[in-house]
This record gives structure tokens, C-alpha cells and sequence, in this order.
């Protein structure tokens, strides 16, 4: 089993053909997670191999001679990053509002630290965390072509696009297409699958965004848009003033308030006609979660860098409550201290506290990633190979509320 501390039995070939391996969840990709259940492994006759999943109790009362492993805390496939930057590999750790941190990404990029070489060092990571699938947004063409044809990854790029100011709408979108039909023919079945990723709702036009989307529905390409990260995004759209106006001025000179929230905007756009996965969707009202909820939108909670950039917090509940399906990114290394998105998992364990039922949040890693990225999600078995399951970290039981009000304090103030 990957990232399990000790060395497997099966190394020895005196010892039990087969062990039971205990965690407090256990997920097989199928239905939902289990509470304090076992994985009984076939380890010998190497590969070790799944021989059923099923409660501790039960395995342990069925199977008496077998020894039992250590408990993990998880055991699972592993899980999805379904939001980052790869090629902000290279920027330090930036606490602090919004709208600096947006900022201090355009001085990184000024500066020439955006690129290839970074989204390297990312890919690197990732590949170190044992992560295969993800959802990176792509502002390089080097990088779009690195990640299109890399052999072992899936998911998706998303190819950024920005334009505040309507009168460019039309230049942006045929340089947006321009890029799909050159970069469209590296895709490969199985492999990583090109999309967009109109930026925001106030960094990219209402023109722009309505042919964006009806583009992508028409050419199959997975959205995916930042929506709801900061508070000032709600007074914007809603009255055209507030803080968000005042700190990007001249960049939103031509901005035009709808009246509505940001997802109610994207809604009347036919934006969530093309179900983009919604990044962040911190400050949203009920009626955008219902209309979240009945385009089939997936949402991808960072969790870390809401927390890093004081953005809020989700509102996992109420998602939960109308069923809406919830993925979990890292964003990039500026505002999380890591892209794997089994930290991701704990920081969200710990922030949400007794609001979120871990079961929840782990199939939100590891499924709802899958659902956010269109990619094949996993199903371990009878007879699958040990290996398609991965140990995530030992350690403690899962926090009381006050235990997660400490984490969620912790985060904010930058330890992550
Ligand atoms: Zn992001």
C-alpha cells in the first residue's frame, strides 16, 4: 500500500500470507466512505492484492489468525488537486487580503517567475505526493504543451483567459480559439484534456464570457472559474462599488454591475449552462447554491488558501444540505504551503470541526475531484492490486470543535 510508513510483510516470505489493515475510514471509490473499517490484503504471493474491505469488527471476527496493521487514519485512492497553478511553483508563500495577493502574483509574474521551469517544480511535487490527477490553470503555452502530452498525468489544463474591458471581447475570444485548435490535437485518450478558464466574473467581460461559454459547450471543453473568494466580489456585482472597485480601479474602468451576485450573473450569462466547476464559492447566498445545485456545477473548495488569505470560510454545510457536489484544490504555492491534496483534506478536517463529516470531505478528495475533472474516478475491488490504495497519515482522531477552531486560527494566522 503506498505511503505506509512500514515495510510491507510481504517482503518477508515467512511471514502471514495474508493482514488486516484497520483505519478509521476506509474508501473503496464506490458509494461512500467507511467509518472504522479494514482492508484485508493478500500479501503473498506478491503483488499484494485486495481480498474484501469491510468493517474492523466484522473482519477481525471472521478472520481471527490474521495479524492486524497498525491503524491509518485513511486508506483510499488517492486523491485529486482538481485547482492549482502549476507555473506559481516558484512564489513564496503570500499571506495577506485579496486583493495584494492578486498583486504580489502579477509583480511574480513581472519579475519572471511564472513559466515552464516552475510548473516543473510543481509537476515534481505532485508526482512526490503520489498525485496523478489535476486540475492546473495555464498561463503559458510551453506549459500547456508540456502538460498535454505528459505520459502519467490526467485531468484537466485550463487555459486562462482575461479581458475586463467589453470592446477586446472579440480579439480575446479569437485569440482564446486561436489556441484551442492548435493545442486541442496533443490530446490523448486517458491523458490530460484541454479546457478554459475565464478567469472571474469581473477580470473577464460579459460579451467575452457568453461566447467563451457557448464556445466550450459546443467544443466539449471543461470550465473552470474563480467565483466568490473575496467578500468585495458580492457589493461589485451587485452596485458597482465597494472594496474590490476601489483597489482594482482602472483595471475594472469598464466594469458594469448586473445587479446580482456573481453566480447569479454567471447564471443569466449561460455560463453554468457549460457546468464550470466554481473555484472558491465562499461568499454566495442560497439561491446560488440552488442554482449551483440544478446546473450540476461541481465546486472546488482550497480550503488552506481561503484560510492564508483571510478570504472566509466555506460554507460546507450548506452545500452539503443541497447536495452539491464538492471537489478540493490546493491553488497554487502563493497561497498553500503544499499541492497535496491529502494536506488539503486535513486542513479542512481541522477548519470545519464538527460542520463537515470527515466521510464527506474524503469523498470530496478523491471522488469529487474525479466528478470535477470528468476523469475516470477509481474502484478498488477484489483482487485489485494493493497499490491502487494509498495510507494517508497516521495520527489523531478526528478533532473536537474546539480542537478545529485552534486549526482554523492556526491557518489564518500563515502556518498552514
Ligand atoms: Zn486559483
Amino acid at each position: 500500500m503506498k505511503g505506509s510508513a512500514d515495510a510491507p510483510a510481504s517482503a518477508d516470505t515467512r511471514g502471514p500470507a495474508r493482514e488486516l489493515w484497520p483505519a478509521d475510514l476506509v474508501y473503496d471509490g464506490l458509494g461512500r466512505p467507511r467509518k472504522d473499517a479494514a482492508v484485508l490484503l493478500q500479501v503473498r504471493p506478491a503483488p499484494a492484492r485486495v481480498v474484501t474491505i469491510g468493517a474492523l469488527d466484522a473482519l477481525r471476527a471472521e478472520y481471527p489468525a490474521v495479524p492486524v496493521r497498525p491503524a491509518r487514519r485513511v486508506i483510499a485512492p488517492a486523491p485529486v488537486n482538481a485547482h492549482t497553478h502549476l507555473d506559481l511553483s516558484h512564489m513564496p508563500l503570500s499571506p495577506g487580503a485579496y486583493v495584494d495577493f492578486v498583486g504580489a502574483v502579477i509583480a511574480h509574474g513581472r519579475a519572471g517567475g511564472r513559466g515552464l521551469e516552475a510548473a516543473e517544480q510543481g509537476l515534481a511535487e505532485l508526482a512526490a505526493a503520489g498525485i496523478d490527477t489535476v486540475g492546473d490553470i495555464v498561463t503559458d503555452e510551453r506549459v500547456l504543451a508540456r502538460l498535454l502530452s505528459h505520459p502519467g498525468l490526467h485531468g484537466v489544463a485550463y487555459w486562462e483567459v482575461l479581458g475586463a474591458d467589453p470592446d477586446e471581447a472579440e480579439a480575446r475570444f479569437e485569440a482564446t480559439v486561436a489556441v484551442v485548435r492548435r493545442f486541442r490535437p496533443l490530446e490523448r485518450p486517458g491523458g490530460v484534456r484541454l479546457g478554459l478558464s475565464p478567469h472571474t466574473p469581473h477580470t473577464v467581460s460579459a460579451p467575452l464570457l457568453r461566447k467563451l461559454a457557448a464556445f466550450a459547450r459546443a467544443e466539449g471543453l471543461p470550465l473552470q472559474i474563480h467565483v466568490g473568494e473575496d467578500p468585495g466580489e458580492l457589493p461589485l456585482h451587485r452596485s458597482g462599488d465597494g472594496p474590490l472597485r476601489e483597489a482594482m480601479g482602472p483595471f475594472l474602468a469598464k466594469f458594469r454591475p448586473s445587479g446580482r451576485t456573481p453566480v447569479g450573473f454567471l447564471d443569466e450569462l449561460g455560463v453554468l449552462a457549460a457546468r464550470p466547476t466554481l473555484v472558491h464559492a465562499v461568499h454566495v447566498v442560497d439561491d446560488d447554491i440552488r442554482r449551483l445545485q440544478r446546473a450540476g456545477c461541481v465546486v472546488v473548495h482550497c480550503p488552506r488558501s481561503n484560510a492564508l488569505l483571510g478570504s472566509g470560510t466555506f460554507p460546507w454545510a450548506d452545500y452539503a444540505r443541497h447536495g452539491v457536489s464538492v471537489a478540493l484544490g490546493t491553488d497554487s504555492r502563493g497561497s498553500s504551503p503544499s499541492l497535496s491534496p491529502v494536506d488539503e483534506f486535513r486542513a479542512a478536517v481541522a477548519i470545519h470541526g464538527v460542520a463537515a463529516d470527515p466521510a464527506q470531505l474524503l469523498w470530496a478528495a478523491v471522488k469529487g475531484g474525479h466528478r470535477a475533472l470528468g476523469t475516470r474516478p477509481p474502484r478498488v475491488v477484489r483482487g485489485s492490486p494493493a497499490d491502487a490504495l494509498s495510507s494517508w497519515p497516521e495520527g489523531a482522531p478526528w478533532p473536537s470543535a474546539a480542537a478545529a477552531a485552534d486549526a482554523g486560527a492556526d491557518a489564518r494566522g500563515g502556518g498552514g
